[in-house]
């Protein structure tokens, strides 16, 4: 089936809009994706037509509230094929799953002198709570590096692992270097090891297929905003045998079963981890995001915006000056790269004047920073609605800003 990019940019309103009467060009759909008008009608849809709080339906509202919301729990284990709706969290988003996890398998399982990997290409989010985690136990976070194109030293991997490692960190792909790490093949060491792995997943899910139970991972995160859906909303894969022995996140309505003075039981899962009056809106509005990735397909994407990755960096190469940071084999739809005596901040400032949004600076990922020895760079980072025509756009923007230095 041929990719009908019109088709699908014109779900988009926004893309349509002028930036300093400019045609807009968005090339920062890894910080958050713009949403398609079918999000945007679900919300809408649902405050006009049904909403009320969930789960404690005792009226037709509520109730007719609570199904759709729970539709979209089953729309998500479909989508990255867990097991079972319970293994399947609502949160914040991807940070909140980290937290989530971080401090409530830090309180069950972690003690004096354990062990966490955590690779040398994570985002902050998957660093911070686990270092706050560790310092809680007096454990200790050991960092699994990468080499210079990008590509995590697997080499490494089994001679880090010893009798006290309790869990390995790590992101699907890189918001930073756009590689895609073989989850598969880590979990594989990691489980022969009896160690446990948690895999970011806010870079990977909008772009490749995701299958939770082959890759046989026992934790996956993601957010609803950079896969077109709205803010406000994540989601926690977990394992069901870890998730039940885990202990509560955070304590309220909803995930108690009976509460006393005495003693507090505590509800079944999904909704143990699923405290007090949720995102009603933006995980119902989240389904229809679902919807619309699923009915263009997230191969095609993929291979869409494997063609983008390919168009733009032959173009990019072409720029007197420049460095691309990452470079593996593997690559999602984002780049980072810096030109000669230019720093990041102007050249996107300068971009953002020609209408064409891009990010700058350390992209929260002050470990790969360091890495390269450097404060930052700009990054651009594709879309299902991006096309050729918008590189070539950015491409001559580049080297009109270039000639300005
Ligand atoms: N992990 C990665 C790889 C990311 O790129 C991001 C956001 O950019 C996050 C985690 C944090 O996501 P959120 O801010 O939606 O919690």
């Amino acid at each position: 089936m041929q990719y009908n990019i019109n088709k699908i940019r014109s779900n988009f309103p926004i893309l349509n809009e002028q930036v300093y009467k400019k045609q807009f060009v968005y090339f920062d759909s890894a910080a958050s994706a713009q949403k398609p008008i079918q999000v945007l009608i679900k919300e809408e849809e649902l405050h006009n037509n049904y909403y009320g709080n969930i789960h404690r339906a005792a009226h037709f509202m509520a109730d007719k509230a609570t199904v759709e919301f729970e539709a979209v729990r089953d729309k998500i284990k479909n989508f990255i094929n867990a097991e079972s709706r319970e293994e399947i969290i609502f949160t914040k988003g991807t940070t909140e799953s980290v937290n989530l996890v971080a401090s409530s398998f830090g309180e069950k399982y972690l003690n004096e002198g354990d062990e966490i990997i955590v690779s040398e290409m994570e985002h902050h989010s998957n660093i911070v709570p686990w270092q706050l985690a560790a310092e809680r136990r007096a454990a200790k976070i050991v960092k699994l590096p990468f080499s210079n194109d990008g590509v995590l030293q697997m080499e490494k991997l089994p001679e880090l692992i010893n009798s006290k490692t309790k869990l390995i960190a790590v992101a699907h792909v890189s918001n930073v270097l756009g590689t895609i790490n073989p989850i598969a093949e880590i979990t594989k060491i990691a489980h022969e090891n009896r160690v446990a792995i948690f895999v970011d997943g806010a870079q990977a899910v909008q772009h490749i297929s995701v299958d939770v139970q082959k890759m046989d991972v026992d934790f996956y995160a993601f957010s609803a905003h950079k896969m077109y859906g709205p803010n406000g909303v994540g989601v926690l894969y977990g394992k069901e045998k870890w998730l039940n022995e885990m202990p509560p996140y955070q304590g309220g309505g909803e995930m108690i079963s009976e509460v006393s003075f005495e003693k507090t039981t505590f509800n079944e899962l999904p909704y143990k981890f699923e405290a007090g009056t949720p995102n009603i809106t933006s995980v119902i509005a989240f389904g229809a995001a679902i919807d619309f990735m699923n009915e263009v397909g997230i191969p095609a994407i993929g291979e869409w915006e494997n063609e983008l990755l390919e168009y733009a960096t032959l173009k990019l190469k072409e720029i007197n000056g420049i460095k691309i940071y990452g470079e593996p084999p593997n690559k999602s739809g984002v780049i980072s790269f810096n030109i000669k005596g230019i720093h990041s901040y102007d050249l996107g400032m300068l971009l953002d004047k020609l209408g064409i949004a891009v990010r700058t600076g350390h992209h929260c990922a002050d470990t790969v920073m360091q890495h390269f020895n450097i404060a930052g760079t700009v990054r651009i980072s594709f879309g299902m609605y991006n096309t050729k025509e918008e590189i070539d756009i950015f491409i001559t923007a580049l080297n009109k800003v270039r000639m300005m230095f």
